[in-house]
């Protein structure tokens, strides 16, 4: 495809480095971007953001579009400028917010229900308004509305969702107008490897820029997430970029990776920092506990990021105590640099050939 190049493929699994071509840049496949729902990524600037080689964040238009709302963001000249970055966004589409009860109202099928988390008011959003709103906020790469069910749903349900989703792909495709901005698919099919494979089938053969793997993450077992990418992932083109919505933690990072994902998003690094959760290269630890009361420490001894160049686990250990919030901007911080770090250690490993090698290690 034009936008996007396969540059190197990993011998022992189906990690592979890719270069995707958007509006605002070019970014290395596979990457990571944090959740910036309402254009901020929570107590990270977007300068600490560029600082921790962040290249691409993912906004929700349908969020935006309540607040501040499109004429504002129209003002400014499209959502980079209104937030002051220039390098690759992401829009979701608002179907994710169906998981939520503050939300969801109620679903037709030409659209969703959605009550405002601002007011009272409720708000119909079918495709076309998706893509509407993602059309004038200006994101480099937006998403389809799908139709996104609990995992825990029974399969007649499931399978209702799958059929929502794959009309709804049709309809986005066809209101999609701003051709500057890279529309992708999104599959469903919770956890019953039949309907994601007809899923997969279905959304790979819509003329999307790239495909999304939707729905999972939410709940259900690691084992049955990767089980789901695996069925899918055979089933798409080889040149398409391929997303997998919601994945941020070290350990799936990798391991997805290694199973064929090119793009992942998460609020994963900040919610769980802001809860105290440090990731580190050798796992994670709660800086809450009293035990680092005393500690000198940085919150990661590999980790070459600013915080813990400059603070001690102590003093980090006492923001959260006393509920300062310069305590979650640092952790939030440190977490995301680390991720981004791994994103890197990741992408060199590929090329090097010694991708298999960094798994094994991660793994230990
Ligand atoms: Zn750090």
């Amino acid at each position: 495809m034009e936008h996007f190049q396969i540059l190197a493929k990993d011998k022992k699994s189906k990690a592979r480095i890719g270069k995707l071509k958007t509006a605002h840049g070019t970014i290395e496949t596979p990457f990571f971007m944090p959740v910036a729902t309402n254009a901020a990524a929570r107590y990270i600037t977007q300068e600490q953001l560029q600082e921790t080689k962040t290249e691409a964040i993912i906004c929700n238009g349908f969020m935006l579009s309540l607040k501040p709302g499109l004429e504002i963001i129209k003002e400014f000249g499209g959502i980079h400028k209104f937030m002051n970055w220039d390098k690759i966004i992401f829009t979701d589409s608002g179907g994710f917010q169906m998981l939520s009860e503050r939300f969801l109202k109620g679903t037709t099928e030409h659209g969703i229900h959605f009550r405002s988390p601002f007011d009272a008011r409720t708000h119909f959003v079918t495709p076309e308004k998706a893509i509407q709103i993602q059309n004038a906020l200006g994101a480099d790469c937006i998403m389809a509305l799908d139709f996104v069910p609990e995992y825990r749903e029974d399969k007649a349900y499931i399978a209702k969702a799958v059929k929502q989703t794959h009309a709804w792909a049709e309809k986005c495709i066809a209101a999609h107008t701003n051709k500057k901005q890279l529309l992708f698919g999104i599959t469903q099919g919770g956890i019953y490897p039949d309907l994601r494979k007809q899923s997969a089938k279905f959304i790979n053969k819509v003329d999307f820029a790239g495909v999304a793997i939707g729905g999972l993450c939410i709940g259900e077992s690691k084992e049955k997430m990767f089980q789901m990418v695996d069925v899918s992932i055979p089933l798409l083109d080889e040149e398409k970029p391929r997303y997998l919505m919601g994945v941020g933690s070290p350990r799936d990072l990798i391991e997805a990776v290694a199973h064929g994902i090119d793009i992942f998003d998460s609020c994963f690094p900040t919610r769980t920092g802001r809860h105290g959760n440090i990731l580190t290269t050798r796992g994670n630890y709660d800086i809450t506990k009293a035990k680092w009361q005393y500690s000198k420490l940085p919150l990661d001894e590999q980790c070459a990021c600013f915080v813990c160049k400059k603070y001690t686990r102590a003093y980090i250990h006492h923001l959260f105590k006393v509920e300062e919030a310069t305590g979650l901007m640092l952790v939030s911080y440190h977490n995301i640099w680390l991720i981004q770090d791994l994103m890197q250690k990741i992408r060199k490993a590929i090329k090097e050939g010694k991708f298999e090698k960094l798994r094994k290690e991660f793994s230990r």
